[in-house]
């Protein structure tokens, strides 16, 4: 109720398309293609006034793109209101660019929206999501670069389609796949659900009630949709997988996690219980490494109301025979916000190899000394002219295992700077508050895959007392997905 209040109807909504020259070649990522998808996408929310901003054969690795720098503009004038493209990565690869042009979005009142992703910044929620994403993508990107260009080396060259139908596909007149908008809604909605820490049955419970076709819905019909690879453009067939044989409808990165949270799903939850608990199924027992189990509880306070809480606790320690933990929701709590306030950059970025290359530089360094020993020696007369070849041949050889060793991992490890790092820490501190407890719950569902944590004795709250105080719950690592 205010003068202020704009219809959907009115928003211009700017659709950015980018191809790199690389991309050009590839299914899916065509610009047509590209396009085809983000008009469908734009016509299944009602949106009927767009605008398109193409930029052909250019990186994202930086924001010097002429008709990016054209949509920003019209940002700036406000003839765009809402930013949609095909996925995060279209728009920017880097989280430092992403924060500059969010602030900017906001500035001038642009939301972002992206076709294959859950974005959308203009909750706390969002902005928190978004950051966390780029951040582990560009992260990620050198690392699977490898796998995927092998992977790509083996697309299906007659582009024949193979097998079933999946679910959110049609076959067009070339009998490739493309995405039906219904189904592909219905399916967006399937793994939004399951990020968000819904169980494949209460998604068949939830589609049974809903759809028009009268179907009974099954859990299992919700897992072979979701675990189809065809969501993210590739094809199965016969055990091998085709990369890109067509444009999906998720990104391969939003696929792979959810495939991780369906794995996690079918071995540690009970499947018929909603999961309404902050950190079901994410805690990892300190003293046996088994998976907390959660339980509510109602006691009475001395006036008589009630008040619930939940707490979590080892099973398996308690069977065996060991002291139980019992430990409140609210400490994980307080010891996640304390360890997203001090988390250290070596939590994020160093990966194990390091320390292995670590080792056999060092070993190498040592072989190097024991060769100017033989040297000098030899250049003393202390040993002939065989023994010093002998040696100097077999600490050759060891010195060139070694080497090759190190080239083998020293694959350019990626790493977050200390500037992206703080922003995303400055994001969650600054948002994680503001989020309802359903959205934690779901922020945590779908960021977090285990914590591990450690307990720390405290001595008595009072001098007077002996009881010790509660152990102070301190969070030592957090997996993300
Ligand atoms: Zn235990």
């Amino acid at each position: 109720m205010g003068i202020n209040v704009v219809s959907e109807q009115s928003y211009t909504i700017g659709i950015y398309i980018r191809v790199s020259t690389e991309e050009q070649a590839k299914e899916g990522y065509s610009i047509p293609a590209q396009k085809e998808r983000l008009t469908s996408f734009c016509a299944s929310q009602g949106w009927n006034n767009y605008r398109f901003y193409i930029d052909e054969g250019v990186s994202a690795k930086d924001m010097n793109r002429p008709k990016l720098q054209l949509l920003l503009d019209d940002v700036k004038t406000g003839k765009i209101n809402i930013i949609l493209v095909y996925r995060l990565d279209r728009f920017t690869r880097k989280v430092k660019d992403l924060h500059k042009m969010l602030e900017m979005l906001e500035r001038h009142s642009c939301s972002f929206k992206s076709a294959t992703e859950p974005y959308d910044t203009t909750t706390a929620m969002g902005k928190l999501f978004i950051t966390i994403v780029a951040a582990l993508a560009e992260w990620e990107t050198d690392n699977l670069s490898e796998r995927i260009k092998m992977a790509l080396e083996e697309k299906v060259s007659s582009g024949e389609r193979v097998g079933n139908i999946p679910y959110p596909f049609d076959l067009d007149e070339n009998e490739k796949l493309i995405s039906n908008k219904k189904r592909t809604a219905v399916t967006l909605d399937m793994a939004d659900k399951i990020e968000a820490g819904k169980s494949a049955s209460q998604v068949a419970k939830f589609l049974t009630k809903t759809n028009d076709d009268k179907l009974e819905w099954h859990p299992t019909a919700v897992l072979r949709i979701l675990k189809n690879p065809a969501l993210c453009g590739d094809t199965q067939w016969q055990g091998k997988i085709f990369a890109n044989t067509h444009l999906g409808i998720i990104s391969r990165e939003r696929w792979n996690k959810l495939q991780q949270i369906l794995e996690d799903n079918s071995l540690h939850r009970n499947r018929e219980v909603e999961s309404i608990y902050l950190f079901q199924g994410k805690l990892i027992c300190s003293q046996c490494g088994s998976i907390l189990s959660v339980n509510r509880y109602v006691r009475k306070r001395s006036d008589g109301s009630e008040y619930q809480g939940v707490v979590y606790k080892c099973q398996v320690c308690w069977k065996q025979g060991r002291k139980m933990l019992t430990i409140g929701e609210y400490r994980f709590l307080d010891a996640l916000y304390e360890y997203m306030r001090n988390v250290e950059i070596h939590h994020i970025e160093l990966p194990e190899e390091k320390d292995e290359v670590s080792v056999f530089k060092e070993q190498l360094q040592q072989i190097s000394k024991r060769r100017e020993k033989y040297q000098r020696a030899w250049a003393a007369d202390k040993m002939t002219d065989k023994e010093f070849d002998k040696l100097m041949d077999e600490t050759r050889e060891i010195m060139d295992e070694l080497e090759n060793k190190i080239n083998q991992i020293q694959v350019p490890v990626p790493t977050l700077d200390i500037e992206e790092i703080k922003q995303i820490i400055f994001y969650f501190n600054e948002n994680f508050h503001k989020l309802t407890d359903e959205e934690r719950r779901e922020f945590i569902s779908r960021f977090i895959r285990k914590i591990k944590f450690k307990l720390i004795a405290q001595p008595p709250t009072r001098p007077d007392k002996y009881k010790k105080g509660k152990d102070l719950v301190v969070i030592t690592e957090v997996l993300f997905y």
